[in-house]
């Protein structure tokens, strides 16, 4: 019997059915990038970093893309929807940023579904042009329509970029020093104190929500800035980066990225990973182990770079750069040196939307 158009598409190519659970976003994403080669001279990074890089002529233009959907990333319920918008234009801004390139346009796609009124979507815009002034970006176009469960916000962002200056998660060497940018674990932490609160609203309505103490936490969660400051400052200094990432889904996982993609072993030493003194004591009041915040939690949105040690007199006394360890020549050997001077592997446990491991 001939199938129509819509069987055709549905219909998987051989009867064998595999749960995207098991091979993890990564693996499902290695596993799309195997079937496609790139085919234009211009494109000269595809699947793999964090932006596509192309060739423009002069310089080299970065594209990637980031989706937010509601119940998945955000939970209105404790979400303005202003930091939604804002929040979706850093993501996108960070991931420019780990290139070590700027950001310039931006286009925004939007699902709405009919609980959203006029103003609601406003709202939403007034939190895209507040980053948008931040970033130095324009909006330059987008797509509406309606969805049927609740808010989408896509973002596609293109940026620019000397050819030279270009910072790959490849590219570093052994021994090259590990940095990472402002403190890490404290925007799964404002998600923890903020999904305690929910609950607590959701019992009994009466309580009012207990934010203040823990405002740092909270803000960071809400409204994360990408680190073009950063960015800025080390073209000031002329030192290009060896290799650098973004932390969107926590350090382990991005250091590892690093490891995979340089073909090179990570040595890091927990007394020098970046925690600020809220994240520490909010862990312990959650019953976490503070480091387990930093190194598995995710959304800091700081850069995780390595620079070769002659660049280090460049940038030692950086007040927000921290010097977290070393890369080295065996691959194989992914470890951390505890407090106790222990030898810890390190294993990525990031953000994984397919395994339900309770985070977002
Ligand atoms: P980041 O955390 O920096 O946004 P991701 O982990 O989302 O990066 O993506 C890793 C790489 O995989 C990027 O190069 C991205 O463009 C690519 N990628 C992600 N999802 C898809 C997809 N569905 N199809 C093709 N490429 C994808
Ligand atoms: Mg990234």
């Amino acid at each position: 019997m001939t199938k129509t158009a819509g069987e055709l598409l549905v219909t998987p190519m051989t009867e064998q059915r595999s749960e995207i659970a098991q091979l993890g976003e990564f693996g499902l994403i290695d596993r799309i990038s195997r079937e496609f080669n790139l085919r234009n001279k211009s494109s000269i990074k595809g699947i793999g970093d964090d932006t596509a890089v192309i060739d423009a002529g002069e310089d080299y233009v970065l594209l990637s893309t980031d989706m937010l959907l509601e119940g998945i990333h955000f939970d209105l319920a404790y979400t303005p929807l202003q930091h939604v918008g804002y929040k979706a234009v850093a993501a996108n801004v960070s991931d420019v940023a780990a290139m070590n390139g700027k950001p310039e346009q931006i286009i925004v796609g939007l699902g709405l579904s009919n609980r959203f009124s006029v103003e609601a979507v406003e709202t939403l815009y007034q939190g895209i042009r507040a980053a948008c002034e931040n970033y130095r970006v324009d909006l330059v176009g987008g797509d509406t329509t309606s969805s049927a469960s609740g808010l989408v916000l896509s973002i596609c962002i293109v940026g620019r970029a000397k050819k030279e200056k270009v910072t790959y998660r490849s590219g570093a060497k052994a021994n090259d020093i590990i940095c990472v940018t402002g403190d890490l674990g404290a925007a799964f932490m404002g998600l923890q104190v903020l999904e305690r609160e929910k609950q607590v609203f959701l019992s009994n309505p009466e309580m009012q929500p207990d934010l203040e103490k823990y405002q740092y936490l909270v803000g960071r969660q809400l409204k994360p800035d990408a680190r073009m400051d950063i960015i800025y400052e080390l073209d000031e200094m002329e030192l290009v980066p060896t290799s650098m990432i973004d932390i969107s889904d926590g350090l382990a996982s991005e250091v590892l990225h690093l490891s995979r993609q340089g073909h090179l072993g990570v040595k890091l030493f927990e007394d020098k990973i970046p925690l600020d003194n809220l994240t520490y004591d909010t862990a312990l009041e959650f019953n976490l182990d503070p480091i387990v915040t930093a190194l598995n939690g995710g959304e800091d949105y700081e850069l995780l770079f390595t620079i070769r040690p002659t660049d280090f007199e460049k940038i030692k006394k950086h007040p927000d750069i921290h010097f977290i360890g070393h890369t080295q020549a065996d691959e194989s050997q992914n470890i951390m040196i505890s407090k106790q001077g222990t030898v810890v592997p390190i294993k990525a446990q990031g953000w994984d939307h397919f395994k339900g491991s309770g985070k977002r």
